[in-house]
């Protein structure tokens, strides 16, 4: 092992390879470019882990399809907050990307994006009801104008004919289609706008683990780096005035490293990912479309399921799944020890709290991870009856780690989505909690920024516009935009526009 100095202090230094880390780099690039910027990446690739394209399902979550996003109240009506929540960020996504394509720092729209209309598929007289009447209220707002209903077999068959062919026509079913829907290659893009970063002299650095850090008396960090060779472990240390842990599953394991107390009490529940993959030509032609289905009563969104085309280094193929499995690694390439290594005397009570609380919840894991192949097949078979056993492949996905926060009563809670934490003096900041948010996540290094660089909102907004030019607006609020904000990225991206935005 060798030991070298300090080496010279960053501006910035983003801890890990994936999305999160990209995205930042490219904002903070953009709005500072003199900003010296240094990334650290344990493994040997980029994009290697929850970004990759197979070990995500590669949604533009946009709340199209999701039907977790869109409650019923108890009156009956429907509760679309999320839903539209949900959109909006993806079209702050759609935006950047944009951007990014106009300027030639990534490449064509279609190495990392294309259009897949997303479909909700539900069955049963109560479930019909619900999807068409949260058909009606969706339909009347700006951003979901291109979705449409259908409860006809023939129809449906046109649209998506894995869905009816050989499906007993004794239960009803229906779905909803909308056509701006899309499939993305968030490890394509990351590695796209990690290439451009490096091209601009950010420096990223790769075999490179961040294994501690502690805080400096001019409030700037020292991080303890481990670089790995072949044959060998050097160990640095960098100074940095910023440090962003996007380092997916091990964030909250380096927040607790640099003793942020604003993740007292937070732990995390490991659930792997898997699916099943078809690459046989003759049903990948015959399915475009992502379809979501509706989760079992106290089900985790991530075990939504949902059937979906891929389109990965310009090749289409066919997803089914997740399924959920026991795994206590926090990331694909992380260590059996992580969940252990992650508990703290502050968050043991919550996690065992959850397990003890939520025993649906576990009941509910425990029968998906012991699932036998046939009863897998089973649930891929609400979707497409005909599906046959030697078409599909069983595939590892990424690995889950689910916050559990504690609650006014300290019992712990499993929070979905993702939760932005940083320090108060924002010289620190990671994103934690990783489903379903590699779509949203411009809007959630906007958040990293404003509470950060307090200093600098004024100064960077107009820069920022020139990336995202609704930024501050809500499309939701004002058809026009939203109908030109659609429009636009649709046609730089190589998407479908909405056809009939009132
Ligand atoms: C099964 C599954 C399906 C999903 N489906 C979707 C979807 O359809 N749509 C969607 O929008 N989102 C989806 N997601 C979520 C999405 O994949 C994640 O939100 C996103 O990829 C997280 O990006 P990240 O950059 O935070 O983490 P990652 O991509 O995991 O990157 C973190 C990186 O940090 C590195 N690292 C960790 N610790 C250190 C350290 N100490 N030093 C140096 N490097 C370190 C890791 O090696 C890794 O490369 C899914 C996730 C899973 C697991």
């Amino acid at each position: 092992m060798n030991t070298q100095a300090a080496l010279r202090p960053y501006d910035v230094v983003l801890v890990g390879g994936g999305i999160m880390s990209a995205t930042l780099g490219i904002l903070l690039k953009h709005v500072e470019p003199t900003w010296s910027i240094a990334v650290y990446e344990r493994l040997p690739e980029l994009a290697a882990e929850a970004s990759a394209p197979w070990n995500n399902a590669g949604t533009g979550h946009a709340g199209l399809c999701e039907l977790d996003y869109t409650p019923e109240n108890p009156d009956g009506g429907i509760d679309i907050a999320e839903a539209i929540r949900v959109n909006e960020h993806f079209q702050q996504s759609r935006q950047l990307w944009a951007s990014l394509v106009e300027a030639e720092i990534v490449g064509k729209p279609d190495t990392f994006i294309n259009p897949v209309p997303h479909m909700a598929l539900v069955h049963g007289t109560d479930d019909v009801d619900y999807l068409r009447r949260r058909f009606e209220t969706l339909s009347a707002q700006p951003l979901f104008s291109g979705m449409r209903f259908s409860a006809e077999s023939k129809t449906i068959e046109g649209w998506a004919p894995l869905l009816t062919e050989r499906r007993g026509l004794y239960e009803p079913f229906a779905v909803t289609r909308d056509v701006t829907g899309t499939d993305v290659d968030y490890g394509s893009l990351t590695r796209q706008m990690f290439a451009h970063l490096e091209a601009s002299g950010v420096e990223v650095h790769r075999r490179c683990e961040v294994r501690g850090m502690r805080k400096n008396n001019d409030g700037s960090w020292q991080l303890r780096i481990h670089q790995f060779t072949d044959n060998d472990r050097l160990t640095r240390w960098v100074d940095t005035r910023f440090v962003f842990a996007g380092a997916g599953g091990w964030a909250l394991k380096l927040l607790q490293n640099a003793g942020l107390p604003q993740v007292q009490g937070y732990g995390l529940l490991p659930v792997s990912g898997r699916f099943l993959r078809c690459d046989n030509p003759e049903l990948v032609a015959q399915h475009h479309a992502k379809v979501y289905g509706r989760a079992k009563r106290g089900a985790l969104p991530i075990s939504l399921p949902h059937l979906d085309t891929r389109v990965i280094d310009g090749k289409r193929a066919l997803l089914f799944g997740p399924y959920a499995g026991a795994n206590p690694k926090l990331l694909k390439h992380g260590s059996m020890l992580d969940t252990a290594a992650s508990l703290r005397s502050h968050n043991v009570g919550s996690l065992a709290s959850v397990h003890k609380g939520d025993s649906g919840l576990i009941r509910l894991l425990l029968t998906q991870m012991t699932a036998t192949r046939g009863r897998k097949m089973a649930v891929l078979r609400e979707f497409a009856p005909a599906a046959n056993n030697g078409d599909w492949t069983m595939i590892k996905a990424g690995q889950y780690a689910q916050l559990v926060k504690r609650d006014a009563n300290g019992r712990g809670v499993l929070q979905f989505g993702t939760e932005v934490v940083s320090s108060a003096d924002g010289s620190i900041a990671g994103v934690l909690g990783a489903s379903s948010e590699a779509s949203s996540a411009v809007s959630i290094l906007l958040d990293v920024l404003e509470r950060c660089f307090p200093r600098y909102r004024g100064l960077w907004t107009a820069s920022l516009r020139d990336l995202i030019p609704s930024l501050g607006q809500s499309l939701a609020a004002d058809t026009r935009l939203a109908r030109h904000t659609m429009s636009r990225t649709a046609e730089v991206l190589g998407l479908v526009a909405p056809d009939n935005l009132p």
